[in-house]
């Protein structure tokens, strides 16, 4: 097992010594924890845990832990530090709106002019999750899953994009957690449809595909629903009652 199965297969606070590691490697890192849904929405985090994990100072930690409170990744709640985000049935709708409005237009971009590195890498990724659905690996297969969507806007060639990209899918992984009744990866074979779409340059099928594909993901979360109540609101209309 190499040294990066190793680092992945561990929860915090277990992840391995990494020595010297970047601000960049920390935040690739714990994104990686993230989509492999390692790390649960609302679970704590404190630079002290994630100093020593990972053998940086704090001042290393705190960056790490200030561009993902950015990129809505973590929240900072006051007296306790910061938890790994937990995004609101409200959130996850907006969330979602933004990747059926981007997403269709990464793959007819992508379509317009399919280059044959860029499909391969996209075969080879849909090897990948062929390989991890059969083996039951769940973690990574929803990890494998999460990249797809990351690896279109890579392609596209616009970082921009694949930042933006990169945080929309980590709270997906996130929402799918708190509201889907299934901790699923996306479905089998919609995946490959799009790749197949982009390869015989069909620019029109491959969006439709894939607002057709995170419509499905949109259904599987349950946006719908009424926001569970929290403990505090529930405590106070009990109050009121009994009054
Ligand atoms: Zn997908």
């Amino acid at each position: 097992m190499d040294q990066e199965t190793r680092v992945v297969n561990d929860t915090l606070p277990r992840f391995e010594k990494s020595h010297g590691k970047s601000e960049a490697e920390i935040r690739r890192r714990i994104l990686k924890a993230v989509f492999e849904q390692r790390m649960r929405p609302g679970e704590r985090l404190t630079e002290e845990q994630l100093a020593t994990a990972f053998d940086v100072s704090r001042t290393v930690v705190r960056q790490a832990m200030a561009r993902l409170a950015q990129d809505g990744i973590l929240e900072k709640l006051p007296n306790v530090g910061s938890t790994v985000a937990s995004p609101s049935r409200k959130q996850t709708r907006d969330i979602l709106a933004i990747r059926k409005m981007v997403e269709p237009e990464i793959v007819r971009s992508l379509a317009a002019a399919p280059s044959g590195p860029a499909v391969a890498r996209l075969r080879a990724h849909l090897l990948q999750e062929f390989d991890a659905r059969k083996r039951g690996d769940r973690g990574t297969l929803v990890r494998l899953t999460g990249e797809f969507h990351l690896l279109l806007a890579e392609l596209a060639g616009n970082e921009l994009l694949t930042h933006l990209m990169t945080g929309l899918q980590a709270l997906t992984c996130l929402a799918i957690l708190l509201h889907a009744e299934r901790e699923d990866a996306c479905p089998p074979d919609e995946h490959g449809t799009i790749v197949a779409a982009i390869e015989v340059g069909d620019g029109e099928a491959a969006a439709a595909q894939m607002l057709h594909h995170l419509r499905h993901v949109e259904k599987d979360l349950h946006l719908d629903r009424p926001e569970p109540e929290s403990a505090l609101a529930w405590l106070r209309g009990s109050e009121r009652e009994r009054i």
